[in-house]
């Protein structure tokens, strides 16, 4: 049976200028342990060297319930600060509208203000993704878009991107927004399928947004696979895994990425040896019979 193809090295964030690799990295657990400034950059670098380009990280990240808010910026500040060159290495985005204890908040002024901390924590000039974190459903999508285009013409925010948004949000904002949306990021694994079939790739690849997927060994439980499905799906991957001589992880990022939409999986491992292995990803072949089997166990049931 013929194999799917294999992502290319690069591609364009959507209709912007800016190209990044099929993998990118992500920094949710960045600023745990207190980790100190020299082993950040060790990590950053490690992603850098790997070949991934987009580094995601968030203003919400560090935050543990009471405090920490900013943190996991605050850190890759600290890094950039200390070697600014890494800077040109990198496709840097970011997330606000998140804002604890209040859960979203995306009006004008608040939006505003958050994409400038995020800048002053990051110690840059220039984001080149700013993604809305989760929609904020008390805020009208043409004020969200003025606030956007508005950092867009300031040169504060180079693209934008949104997270967690339904077809339609996307659809909303991308109406009023003068500059293209350009990514969307869902939560994608092999252990959550939800977006294969509810339209979500369907409008990104209608849209040429770029589909960044979120936790996807599904946080880790697709390497400690407890249930009787995440077992099945564990299994379903190793199958093919052991036949190329590579990890379970590695087969999920090249699963996610034989999808048609591109989608670039966002490794959230903090450990070097664990990022640097996912550049693997890019050698794996998957036919048809092989990607439907880990989906068929991941559905739990047969395709109609
Ligand atoms: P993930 O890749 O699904 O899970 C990573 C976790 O798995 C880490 O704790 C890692 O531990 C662990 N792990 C265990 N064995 C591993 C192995 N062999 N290889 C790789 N990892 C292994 O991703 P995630 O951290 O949940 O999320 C990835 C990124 O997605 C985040 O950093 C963030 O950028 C983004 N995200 C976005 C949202 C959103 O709402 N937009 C939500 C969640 C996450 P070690 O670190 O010890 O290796």
């Amino acid at each position: 049976m013929t194999e799917l193809r294999l992502p290319g090295e690069t591609r364009k964030l959507g209709n912007s200028n800016l190209v990044i690799a099929p993998l990118a990295w992500g920094m949710w657990r960045f600023a745990d342990n207190n980790r100190s400034v020299s082993d950040a950059a060790r990590l950053v670098h490690t992603a850098l060297d790997a070949g991934i380009t987009l580094l995601d990280t968030a203003d919400i990240y560090g935050f543990d319930g009471k405090g920490g808010f900013g943190d996991a910026e605050t850190l890759l500040g600290k890094v950039l600060a200390e070697e600014p060159a890494l800077r040109r290495r990198m496709v840097l985005a970011t997330k606000g509208g998140i804002r604890p204890p209040l859960p979203y908040d995306q009006s004008p002024k608040y939006l505003a203000e958050a994409i400038d901390a995020s800048l002053q924590r990051l110690q840059v000039e220039t984001i080149d993704l700013y993604q809305i974190h989760r929609p904020d459903i008390l805020s009208h999508p043409q004020e969200v878009a003025q606030v956007l285009d508005g950092a867009i013409a300031a040169g504060k925010i180079r693209a934008i991107g949104v997270s967690n948004f339904t077809t339609a949000q996307i659809e909303a904002l991308s109406h009023f927004l003068t500059a293209p949306l350009v990514s969307t990021q869902p939560e994608i694994s092999p252990l959550r399928i939800d977006c294969f079939e509810n339209g979500e790739l369907d409008q990104a690849m209608r849209m040429n947004l770029v589909p960044l997927a979120w936790s996807p060994l599904g946080g880790g439980q697709l390497v400690n696979p407890e249930t009787e499905r995440e077992l099945a799906v564990a299994t379903a991957l190793d199958r093919i895994a052991e036949t190329q001589g590579k990890s379970r992880s590695v087969a999920a990022y090249s699963w996610l990425m034989a999808h048609p939409a591109g989608i670039v999986p966002i490794i959230g491992s903090q450990t070097p040896e664990r990022i640097a292995e996912g550049a693997e990803a890019l050698t794996m072949r998957w036919t048809r019979q092989e990607w439907y089997a880990v989906l068929v166990a991941a559905r739990e049931e047969g395709l109609p």
